[in-house]
């Protein structure tokens, strides 16, 4: 399975801001490497680069380490599934998967083996003969996603494949998803808003924004330890606080608090709902404060606390009940405490 490698791709639809702005970025063979960023920011702008169906303003493509900049679609071993499945309603479901292997010259009994062989992937095996119309919208997603597999691309491109689907459908079809790429150690990328999505499916991410990458690394990389308050923000809810930061420490309206990798620029202190706790009023480093709200989940609550004029969200499993203005106790995890730039 193919590496992929971007170089400096630009991209303007307009004269305004480019949409893709030399954005570069590899991807290893066999990974599952996600792009991840707000509605618009330009991610089906760049699969659809990939694919070949646009052409970058400048940059290069390469598979492989060969240059398939300038290659026709068909050309560049890179299959794709869309958001709005774009199959074919008049074809039934065995055509559809037939597809690109007939545009490859696959006929007779070898194209019968491999569209069966695709549609068994996906589970789907039964039904080749169904006519697409009368499929739900988790199974045109299967035949979507078979039809892309039974080329055997070098390259799987997937356009927020799931976000048609229901909330459970979504869930069964990302550990699919998963499986089928880890099985055949198919090389993806996968764009998607959902930051579930990306953080429990891929091996390597990277968020987008001006047309540029503002962070790139594992989804724990960049959940635990964001770059700047986008990523922070964009990756999950999060606490921001300010205070007069020196020699490591931050000060704060409610106490001072060790904050490590602190330097010249940094602004502010971070930290996620998770890494704050309730605790005893004995505990080392536990601060009070007050109950303001709370929204209860079932597992989890999430409580608005505050202190010192700051609020605080604090997530809690398996909550006890907890009455709005009780004052309770907090303590940070300092490892996760985090300096911020902006
Ligand atoms: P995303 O997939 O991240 O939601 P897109 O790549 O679809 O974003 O679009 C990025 C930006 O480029 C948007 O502002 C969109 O309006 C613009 N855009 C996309 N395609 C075209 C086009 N064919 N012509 C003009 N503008 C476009
Ligand atoms: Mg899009």
């Amino acid at each position: 399975m193919a590496a992929v490698k971007l170089e400096k791709i630009c991209k303007s639809f307009t004269s305004g801001r480019p949409v893709l702005d030399s954005l570069s970025l590899e991807v290893a063979p066999g990974e599952i490497f996600f792009l991840l960023g707000p509605s618009g920011c330009g991610k089906s702008t760049l699969l659809r680069i990939l694919a070949g169906l646009l052409e970058a303003d400048s940059g290069k493509i390469s598979f492989d380490g060969k240059d398939i900049t300038s290659l026709p679609p068909e050309k560049r071993q890179a299959a794709m599934v869309f958001q709005n499945y774009a199959l074919w309603p008049h074809l039934n479901v065995f055509e559809n998967v037939a597809f690109g292997l007939r545009i490859l010259g696959v006929k007779g009994e070898t194209l019968r083996r491999e569209v069966l062989a695709a549609l068994d992937t996906v589970h789907l095996a039964d039904m080749a003969s169904r006519r697409v119309p009368s499929l739900s919208g988790g199974q045109q997603q299967r035949v979507a996603l078979a039809r892309a597999l039974a080329v055997k691309p070098a390259v799987l491109l997937l356009d927020e494949p799931l976000s048609n689907l229901d909330a459970r459908l979504r869930d069964t079809m990302r550990s699919e998803i998963s499986r089928i790429c880890r099985e055949r150690q198919q090389t993806a990328i996968y764009v998607t808003h959902d930051r579930q999505e990306a953080l429990s499916m891929a091996d390597r991410m990277a968020v987008l924004k001006d047309g540029q990458i503002s962070q790139m690394g594992t989804p724990r990389e960049l959940y635990e330890r964001p770059a700047n308050c986008f990523c922070a923000s964009f990756l999950g809810d999060i606490n921001f606080f300010d205070g007069e930061i020196s020699d490591g420490e931050i000060i704060t309206s409610f106490g001072k608090f060790p904050l490590s990798g602190c330097n010249g620029k940094t602004r502010r202190a971070a930290i996620r709902p998770e890494r704050i706790r309730f605790v005893s009023p004995d505990t080392p480093g536990a601060f009070a404060a007050t109950v303001v709200s709370g929204i209860y989940g079932g597992d989890l609550t999430q409580w608005i606390c505050e202190t010192g004029g700051v609020k605080f969200q604090v997530n809690e499993m398996a909550s006890p009940a907890r009455k709005c203005g009780e004052t309770v106790y907090l303590a940070f995890d300092r490892d996760y405490l985090l300096a911020m730039d902006e």
